[in-house]
């Protein structure tokens, strides 16, 4: 039996979306831009759902676009603009940061660095709410104000964070915020990107028109629909953190774990750094005795480097390859968090033989 401890990478498929979008996909098939009955119904179905997730962050319906996920919708705000400067942290996924790098301005990686004389240019502040690697949440609220402060937009890539912390995009006061949905119990390929009504964006594909031209292709409908569902079982977020108190006490006894964590963390999201074992080698003692669980990102896994993310953290290069990222969800029980740290203990009882 396997103990699925990456939900940052994805989550499981919530069975109860899976039979909304199957059915959906074979009943009510019809392509929404077509003009009988049945295609205005499948048309009126995503505006509901668009709707229902406009509502979950505080937005207007009109200022939801349907995407394949967060990856095309970061591409989209970072280069469907002709930014003159992006502001952005070093702790960005890498569908910001190379976007960022492949997007030809002028880029700030240290906001010390940013001067107000830049008012005059259009900006980009683009800052991750919160992290996919240690599960750090930013102060988004603070970026925005500063940024607003010099006419700058603001980005948050909010992948990591919608689903498990209550998002108000009008408290925040962005401009743009990008979401995908398997993060937090739907499929995989189904996303959307949040603009704020007025703020510029261009798009990168042309086609059909759809999504008011801003995101042309037909719709995902049956993942659309099933997610406007999803969203609304969630209902409001109200973060529990016992599941993450518990492992956490449970690692403080052992003294090779230390866990990297600031004062505002996702309630799913452990990074810890364990002594003497690199985590390449660790994760698959862990995955041959039934433990899934990952260094970092996903997007990382394979790659010998350490990650800049645990470096910009403040882990030394030695520390970053051996350190773990353990993430769970609402259905994990706290016997496999149990199992977890029973595995783990046998594990290093191994290494060190
Ligand atoms: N941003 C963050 C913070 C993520 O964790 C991910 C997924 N690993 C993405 C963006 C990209 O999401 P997707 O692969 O679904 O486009």
């Amino acid at each position: 039996m396997t103990t699925y401890l990456d939900y940052a990478a994805t989550t499981p498929v919530d069975p109860q979306f899976a039979k909304d979008a199957s059915e959906y996909m074979l009943k009510s098939y019809y392509n929404p831009s077509a003009s009988y009955a049945e295609a205005g119904a499948v048309k009126r179905d995503m505006e509901e759902a668009r709707a229902i997730i406009a509502n979950s962050i505080n937005a207007e319906p009109g200022d939801i676009i349907f995407t394949s996920g967060a990856t095309e919708a970061n591409n989209m705000v970072i280069k469907g603009n002709n930014w003159d400067y992006i502001v952005t942290s070093p702790y960005e996924h890498p569908s910001v940061a190379k976007a960022v790098d492949d997007a030809d301005t002028y880029t700030i990686e240290d906001i010390c660095t940013w001067y107000p004389g830049f008012d005059f240019y259009s900006g980009l502040f683009t800052y991750m709410l919160a992290n996919n690697e240690v599960g750090f949440v930013q102060d988004i609220k603070q970026c925005a104000k500063i940024a607003h402060a010099y006419d700058a937009k603001v980005h948050t890539d909010a992948t990591q964070a919608y689903g498990h912390i209550p998002i108000d995009v009008k408290d925040l006061d962005i401009d743009y915020m990008t979401v995908s949905f398997h993060k937090c119990g739907c499929a995989k390929g189904i996303g959307f990107l949040y603009v704020r009504n007025g703020a510029p964006l261009f798009p990168l594909l042309y086609g059909g028109g759809q999504e008011r031209g801003l995101r042309s292709g037909t719709e995902n409908t049956a993942f659309i629909y099933a997610s406007g569902q999803h969203v609304k079982r969630m209902g409001v977020i109200k973060p529990d953190y016992t599941l993450r108190d518990t492992l956490k006490g449970y690692l403080k006894i052992l003294p090779y774990c230390h866990i990297n964590e600031t004062d505002n963390q996702l309630p799913n999201i452990l990074s810890i750094t364990i002594d003497g074992v690199r985590s390449d080698i660790l994760l698959s003692l862990l995955n041959e005795n039934g433990i899934c669980c990952s260094a970092g990102s996903a997007c990382h896994a394979g790659d010998p480097s350490p990650s800049s993310t645990l470096l910009a953290f403040g882990l030394s290069e030695d520390e970053a390859l051996r350190t773990i990222r353990v993430s769970w969800g609402e259905n994990t029980k706290i016997e496999e968090l149990n199992l977890f740290v029973y595995v783990l203990q046998q594990c290093m009882r191994l290494l060190e033989e």
